[in-house]
């Protein structure tokens, strides 16, 4: 991967249902995607002098299924026009399994998207109608299908598990299931509930409970185990590739403190230790537009213990872990002289190992790393 080589990612905030769990922003009046995507060709023009080329570039939402061939060559067209891109770049999209048809995929192939991630989420039909999602898992099978007889050869699927009546032996059918298509990225979320979701109320009301701990770490481990013994690489706490070159490239750039360019509305940007995000919801993002103002909600610059503190956060979420001797380069730091004795400890633990340089968590590390940041 080309460490200096920015990202762009593009947000699509347009669902046409909401899914129970979701806690992200998103509109379902696509009434209004023409003139968005008008806005969205405005705001790519305005940082042609921050940005020059890239090397990634990721389609999010939202929904961005929803947007016709003929609507994202239209975005497509703007951006090769206003910067450099790179024949071999990653360029992904997020798709439904509901909206995608064979004819749609193969014009998303002629316009350059090289890489798909599809939410299929389940493949049983229970699940899905109780994570509330508008596809069924028969229709995720026949995404999946069309998207290699388009000729996707890098192509995603997301997964989730701990979801109430969900027992072990059934997550480790949808796993096997997700594996005879051999696709060459896969992400296992643990459900989360976000108070503001119908599911989070659902739960609530019925007293149901998300996955004690002992049994969060017993899936996570028996996810980890099962698809690293379908010869996938565990890179990141919910990602696993087939092989080095198939890892999100997009993904690691916000990993890696490598800049990039987010655009729509929430979209994140980061470039020379600065962070900006926008305006969060489309109807100011369209106004601010439409009055030839930058849509940008706030900017912070990070100061160098933040940037300490998100290398370390972000670093240990990820089975590369962090270069010892760049994070004295860059911070004047040694990492051992300042935290040493709790590194040993997570050592001797089989939390954290070191391996070239590097400090990493083991897979029982990658369990807990969210409280790895606080070491
Ligand atoms: S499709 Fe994705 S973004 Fe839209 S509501 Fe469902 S989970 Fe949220």
């Amino acid at each position: 991967m080309k460490q200096d080589q920015a990202g762009l990612y593009i947000h699509i905030p347009f669902c046409l249902s909401k899914c129970g769990y979701c806690s992200f922003y998103s509109i379902k009046s696509v009434n209004l995607i023409p003139e968005y995507i008008a806005a969205l060709k405005k705001e790519i023009i305005y940082y042609r002098n921050v940005f020059s080329s890239f090397d990634t570039i990721y389609i999010g939402g939202g929904t961005p299924s929803l947007l016709t061939p003929a609507q994202l060559s239209d975005i497509f067209t703007a951006i090769d026009k206003n910067y450099k891109i790179d024949a071999d770049s990653e360029i992904t999209l997020e798709a439904n399994p509901g909206d995608i048809s064979l004819k749609y995929l193969k014009a998303l192939r002629t316009i350059g998207i090289s890489r798909l991630n599809i939410g299929i989420q389940s493949f049983d039909d229970k699940v899905l109608k109780f994570l509330g999602r508008r596809h069924s898992g028969q229709e995720g099978i026949a995404a999946i299908e069309a998207a290699r007889k388009a000729g996707f050869y890098n192509l995603g699927i997301d997964l989730i598990y701990g979801v109430h009546g969900l027992r072990m032996k059934a997550w480790q059918n949808t796993l096997l299931k997700a594996l005879s298509f051999r696709p060459e990225h896969i992400s296992c979320y643990q459900l989360s509930l976000y108070s503001n979701t119908p599911l989070y109320k659902k739960y609530d009301s019925n007293n149901w409970r998300l996955p004690d701990e002992k049994t969060e770490l017993k899936l996570f481990l028996t996810t980890a185990e099962t698809l690293k013994n379908a010869g996938y690489i565990h890179y990141e706490v919910s990602n696993f590739a087939r092989k080095d070159n198939l890892k999100s490239r997009h993904n690691q750039k916000y990993w890696r403190h490598v800049p990039y360019l987010g655009l729509g509305p929430a979209a994140n940007s980061f470039l020379d230790n600065k962070r900006w995000w926008n305006k969060s919801t489309v109807k100011t993002y369209l106004k601010y537009i439409l009055c030839g103002k930058m849509p940008v909600e706030n900017t912070e610059s990070l100061s160098a213990e933040q940037l300490q503190l998100e290398t370390l956060f972000l670093g240990l979420r990820t089975k590369h872990g962090i270069d010892i001797k760049n994070y004295q380069t860059r911070f004047g730091v040694d990492l051992f002289s300042v935290k040493g004795a709790i590194i040993d400890r997570l050592i001797r633990n089989n939390i954290l190992e070191l391996k070239n340089g590097f400090l990493c968590p083991t897979e029982q590390g990658l369990a807990i790393a969210d409280s790895l940041a606080l070491i």
